[in-house]
């Protein structure tokens, strides 16, 4: 099979992560005879520097015109004046919600999985880290109080502002349906998180939710309100199978989700719409503090990639013999920096991707 992967490499460590994620898509190819061809394209502060804008026309056409895009992190270094002073819609962040919506992209996919190899570095107290983690958070991309009525005025009590909140039954029954179409392949339980009880945009959630749930009697469906969900996390992860988000609830609470496994470095993510093109990266940020050291663990990105094999090109073994090495290598107790335990072999991040590339 031949497919044109477009890679927004970004910045930080940006450039060094998606490297190694090419690297073993390569390896594949030339193991199970695929073509993967890549288009190197700018978004973020390189795009800035380089054009002005952090998210280039040129950049969205070519994504659009590609079977799939691997991204690898954007943002400049916190405090770094010369980024952090331009207005909202030219910040690299800015974007990153621009290729979303540009592709279509509704639904977020963040796996959050304790890896059995890492169980020591899960934060959690044992108890509950030996029960396992192993959840999906479904989180909605491209609406909600992100892409809502915003602006400034002058009141009374002298200047507000404001956010809006809004959803339609169609966007949430879109997304609904990815939770639910998932939990099919996995355990076969969504939680549906909510702020029910104050908010009207969740009681319409809620209630397309069920209509929905009504198409899936296999399934399971719990009703969870966002502060509980919050708390629910740390003291028992393990009654988590599909996690049902709003935008900004799921922005939240995936970020614990991934937290509680130990490793930010570790964690794939893929953002789909209606076709098979996603978008896929790791859950962690540019890293400037690491960028250009060796010290970037690339684990996160290769199994975006193996995301991207299963979900958008369907090859499924292929997914596996990504996924099968990543284990091996942990289980053989090779480690980077950020995941390094007593007792274990510290690698750089490309002796962790030669590593990988080995056992495949
Ligand atoms: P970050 O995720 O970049 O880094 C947080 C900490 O985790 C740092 O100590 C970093 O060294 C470490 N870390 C992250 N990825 C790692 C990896 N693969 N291997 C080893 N260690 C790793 O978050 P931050 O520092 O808050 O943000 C830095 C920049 O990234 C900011 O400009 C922010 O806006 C941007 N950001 C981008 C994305 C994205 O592109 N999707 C997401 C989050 C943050």
């Amino acid at each position: 099979m031949k497919k044109h992967i477009a890679v927004l490499a970004g910045d930080g460590i940006g450039p060094e992560i998606t490297d190694a994620a090419i690297a073993v898509m390569n390896k594949i190819g030339e193991k199970y005879g695929h073509e993967f061809e890549f288009e190197h394209l700018l978004m973020g502060v390189c795009a800035i520097e380089k054009t002005g804008e952090p998210l280039p026309q040129y950049t969205i056409d070519r994504c659009l015109a590609s079977d799939s895009v691997l991204l690898g992190a954007v943002g400049g270094a916190v405090g770094d004046k010369r980024i952090e002073s331009l207005p909202g819609h030219l910040r690299p962040e800015a974007g990153l919600l621009k290729i979303r919506s540009a592709l279509g992209l509704y639904s977020n996919l963040r796996p959050a999985k304790l890896f059995p190899a890492l169980a020591g570095a899960c934060p959690l107290r044992k108890d509950i880290a030996e029960k396992g983690i192993d959840l999906v958070v479904v989180r909605e991309l491209i609406g909600g109080i992100y892409f809502g009525e915003r602006g400034r005025g002058v009141g009374e009590g002298g200047e507000f502002a404001y956010d809006t909140e809004k959803y339609s039954v169609e966007e949430v029954t879109r997304i609904a349906k990815i939770a639910f179409e998932l939990a099919r392949k996995r355990r076969h339980h969504v939680t549906s998180i909510d702020k029910a009880n104050v908010l009207e945009s969740s009681r319409l959630w809620r209630e397309v939710v069920h209509n929905v749930a009504k198409d899936y009697p296999d399934v399971e469906l719990t009703d969870m309100l966002v502060d509980n969900t919050a708390m629910q996390l740390v003291k028992n992860p393990a009654q988590f199978d599909v996690v049902l988000t709003s935008n900004i609830f799921g922005d939240i609470l995936s970020d614990e989700a991934a937290m509680i496994t130990g490793s930010i470095g570790m964690l794939a993510s893929s953002s789909l719409g209606a076709t098979k093109r996603g978008l896929y990266e790791p859950i962690h940020g540019s890293a400037p503090d690491i960028a250009g050291k060796d010290l970037a663990n690339p684990i996160a990105t290769i199994l975006s990639a193996a995301m991207m094999l299963r979900d958008s090109f369907d090859m499924i073994k292929e997914a596996e013999d990504v996924e099968n090495a990543v284990n091996e290598v942990l289980n053989a107790g090779y480690r980077t920096a950020d995941i390094m335990s007593e007792g274990k072999t510290q690698v750089k991040g490309s002796e962790m991707t030669k590593l990988i590339l080995e056992r495949i």
